[in-house]
């Protein structure tokens, strides 16, 4: 099943733990139910490594602070993007129950924003806790009986929301079979439009003697080079901000990290995507606006059909 998490309204959220300090936080003006949404634009996050203990620093970060900054940015939007998605690694380490809690309630403004939240398991995260954090993501139709995958519709892309765990707590990643077949199905039904791929492990092409990234890169590759309306395929693990090309034009869009930076030079943030009919910009925004890759944009162009 799809880990698609609904918005919440504002009393909902008033309603909530963070009552006290909500109204003081997300002052009226910042509520996007009064904002126009921009259908076309996506925010994009991934390795949010939250910690059941709001106060937890890694690598001198505190993550959910750098979370939370996201967030705030997100909601801020002068216009409400059409959707947020996160490519796992929501939980720190081992996907512990307390974790999602907090993930959950640090996430929960950008429901109250009315943005709809996806989210797709990494390899630190638990399928069935992380779902389980949210309620209402247990209603959700099931493509899958097992892995989180879904079809998402915006107006200049369909994007495909994949599900790259296999063993929490394991380095690498795999689609499997069944993931793949049911995405090459999907793809061949859904021929109208772009389609972006995004799931957590990036392409790994397994020669080293320990892969770490996705297993089986060459078996998707035999699914999504030859569809044309595949543009684009977003990740994130390595915790590094990196675009590139491959061979066949399917552009590789590496996310950094929320938080859990790997060096104190590597950007952490997010990125604002705004799809175009032939391409897409992606905008970096820096945790620390004093770095000097944040505000970079990148300008995509689609690979011929
Ligand atoms: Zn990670």
């Amino acid at each position: 099943m799809p880990i698609y998490i609904p918005p919440i309204t504002r009393r909902q959220f008033l309603r909530g733990s963070l009552a006290a300090s909500a109204s003081l936080l997300f002052p009226r003006h910042l509520w996007a139910e009064e904002k126009t949404a921009d259908l076309n634009t996506w925010a994009l996050l991934s390795d949010t490594h939250i910690a059941a203990d709001r106060a937890k620093v890694a690598r001198e970060v505190n993550l959910a602070e750098h979370f939370e900054t996201a967030v705030r940015e997100i909601v801020e939007l002068p216009q409400r993007p059409g959707a947020a998605l996160i490519t796992g690694d929501c939980a720190f380490d081992r996907g512990e129950v307390g974790d999602y809690a907090t993930f959950a309630r640090l996430a929960q403004p950008i429901r109250a924003a009315q943005i709809p939240l996806h989210l797709a398991p990494g390899n630190h995260d638990v399928r069935n806790r992380l779902r389980a954090a949210f309620a209402e993501a247990k209603a959700t139709r099931r493509p899958s009986a097992d892995r989180c995958i879904s079809l998402v519709r915006s107006p200049h892309a369909n994007w495909f929301l994949l599900d790259s765990l296999d063993r929490t707590n394991s380095t690498p990643g795999v689609l499997g079979e069944t993931q793949l077949a049911w995405l090459a199905q999907t793809l061949d039904a859904n021929t109208d439009k772009p389609a972006i791929l995004a799931a957590h492990h990036y392409p790994d092409d397994c020669k080293s003697e320990k892969p770490t990234g996705l297993l089986d890169t060459a078996q998707l590759l035999e699914v999504i080079v030859p569809r044309k309306q595949v543009k684009a395929y977003v990740f994130g693990h390595s915790h590094v901000w990196k675009v590139t090309r491959h061979e066949s034009g399917i552009h590789f869009i590496n996310l950094p990290a929320v938080a859990y930076v790997f060096g104190k030079s590597v950007p952490s943030g997010w990125v604002l995507a705004t799809l175009k009919p032939d391409g897409a910009r992606l905008r970096l925004n820096c945790t620390d606006h004093a770095h000097a890759q944040h505000g970079q944009t990148v300008e995509l162009k689609w690979r011929a059909s």
